[in-house]
């Protein structure tokens, strides 16, 4: 089975268009995504371009503020202080990469957690870490993370007991994705560079989360038959030029009960994350 990525954020989205319409009609405005661009980084020109798309797709209200790539850390501090005390503003992403003259942890800081539509803050990482079981109504998990969760569940896929592994342990994807996973009662290994053997720990695997960032790094030989996979990664293919994932797909998919491909997996999912949990600390907010 090779997962459709984009027809399940097409259902999201359908549902998210029906739940903002009824917040305008219940609560007389529609959730607002404020995105905090500093820079002119391409991938994130193109990302932010995506959410704005997305957004009024949707029904989101999304306003990009954006600093040029000079900005300084005081400045982006200041905006950022505005929009967290902007009543009117319910979620808000800060675009990474931040210009090296900003530093990212102070501004991660600086963000309010009640906003924190990609679950970085202190506080909402640890909200993950305790939590036992996943409920995603009470604060924001980062985005990726939840939609390979939301994938593996729209694909029927068993997690109770089975044996994941996750390749890489960052803190945006590795590691929330490895936590939602046990709080389904899989038993995960967490891989990364130091890994020894990883071809042979990926093959105990039933499900492999591959969050590398390395164009076709998972080859064949180190998946079993009726392994499922999640390919998060977003690479350039050295030969072609072309976007790729982590995964060899041509080699790996036969193998594979269910496998996501790049593009068209896990990435049209990201964004209907994020407008989720834009929608979630809306909710939240007027249910104080
Ligand atoms: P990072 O670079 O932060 O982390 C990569 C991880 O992979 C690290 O933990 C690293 O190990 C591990 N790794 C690197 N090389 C190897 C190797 N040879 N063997 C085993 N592990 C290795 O990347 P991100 O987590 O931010 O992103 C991962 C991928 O996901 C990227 O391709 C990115 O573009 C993509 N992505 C996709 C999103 C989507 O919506 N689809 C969203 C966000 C990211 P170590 O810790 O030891 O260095």
């Amino acid at each position: 089975m090779i997962f459709d990525g984009k027809q399940l954020a097409e259902q999201v989205k359908e549902q998210l268009r029906e739940k903002t319409a009824q917040c305008k009609s219940q609560y007389g405005r529609v959730p607002c995504l404020s995105v905090l661009l500093v820079g002119d980084d391409y991938g994130s020109q193109r990302y932010v371009a995506s959410c704005e798309k997305n957004a009024a797709g949707v029904g989101i209200d999304c306003r990009v503020v954006r600093m040029p790539q000079d900005s300084t850390e005081e400045g982006v501090l200041r905006t950022l202080q505005q929009l967290n005390s902007d009543s009117q503003v319910d979620g808000i992403l800060i675009q990474m990469p931040l210009p090296k003259q900003v530093s990212q942890a102070k501004v991660v800081a600086a963000l309010d957690p009640q906003k924190d539509v990609d679950g970085v803050t202190d506080t909402n990482v640890a909200q993950l870490w305790k939590q036992k079981r996943s409920d995603y109504s009470r604060f924001c998990v980062p985005c990726t993370p939840r939609s390979a969760m939301r994938i593996l569940k729209a694909a029927g896929v068993g997690l109770d007991g089975r044996n994941a592994v996750v390749v890489g342990r960052s803190n945006i994807v590795g590691l929330p994705v490895a936590k939602l996973l046990m709080n389904e009662n899989a038993t995960v290994t967490v891989a990364h560079s130091h890994t020894r053997d990883l071809p042979a720990l990926l093959r105990s695997a039933d499900i492999i989360v591959a969050a590398i960032g390395q164009p076709r790094f998972i080859t064949a030989d180190m998946v079993s038959d009726g392994a499922v996979v999640v390919d998060v990664g977003i690479n350039s293919d050295p030969e072609t030029g072309r976007m790729c994932g982590d995964v060899d797909f041509a080699a790996v998919a036969p193998k594979c009960a269910m496998i996501t491909p790049v593009p068209g997996g896990v990435g049209p999912l990201t964004i209907c994350s994020l407008m989720e949990n834009t929608l979630d600390c809306y909710l939240r907010k007027i249910n104080l």
